[in-house]
């Protein structure tokens, strides 16, 4: 099974694909987790993409579509859950393409609907363990009070993100809302799109995807 989450930042997109990865044998294709490594590991790639990561902008298209292509070429586990990507139309066409070249389909597309007030709040307050990027959140979700991370048990930093602040927040909004929104479109015409309230708790989020998926 090869899915789709779409969101918003701050959505619980990265959240939820954990999930499905240690409930499902999934793999998480993150474009944003992958963007990272490189401007991480300093790569000539990473070093294009920094800026304009941090100010909240997109990357090219070509960028994302060759990460994408790369990782379809190894081992397909129990499926896909593309998480992050596609973020445009041009993407969310390649991607079709792609899965089509390796004989594979797209078997959903689940949108996870927050309101824009809740996205800032909790974007603001997120945080993730450096050693295995358990996701947590000031509000809903904190850091444990041993200062260990609750999945991989290590007393490990946590690391904010470069472009966790207000201000690439509201262009990474921006730029949901001009080049990504459309895409909820693009997938209810092709009859691939299932909506689940993602403001819910994390454990509600992940039953109605699970009911999307399998219902
Ligand atoms: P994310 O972790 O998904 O929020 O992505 C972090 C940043 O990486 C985004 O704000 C973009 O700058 C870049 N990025 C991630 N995925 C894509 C994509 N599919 N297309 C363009 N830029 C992306």
């Amino acid at each position: 099974m090869n899915i789709i989450l779409l969101g918003p930042p701050g959505a619980g997109k990265g959240t939820q694909a954990r999930k499905l990865e240690d409930e499902r044998g999934m793999i998480q294709l993150s474009t944003g987790d992958m963007l990272r490594e490189a401007k991480a590991s300093g790569t000539e790639m990473g070093q294009k993409v920094a800026a304009i990561m941090d100010a909240g902008e997109l990357v090219t298209d070509e960028i994302v579509i060759g990460l994408i292509e790369e990782k379809l070429e190894g081992d397909h586990g129990g499926g896909f859950i593309f998480d992050g990507f596609p973020r445009t139309l041009p993407q969310a066409d390649a991607l079709g393409a792609l899965l089509a070249k390796h004989g594979a389909t797209l078997d959903a597309v689940i949108e996870m609907q927050v309101d824009d007030d809740a996205l800032v709040a909790r974007i603001t307050a997120r945080s993730t363990c450096g050693n295995c990027g358990e996701v947590y959140n000031d509000l809903s979700k904190p850091i444990p009070t041993d200062g260990k991370c609750s999945n991989c048990g290590q007393a490990a930093e946590f690391k904010r993100r470069a472009d966790d602040n207000e201000e690439s927040l509201r262009t990474r909004l921006m730029e949901y809302y001009k080049k990504t929104s459309p895409l909820i479109g693009y997938y209810y015409a092709k009859g691939d799109l299932k909506s689940v309230d993602g403001l819910a708790e994390i454990d509600e989020v992940a039953g109605s995807i699970a009911t999307a998926l399998d219902g």
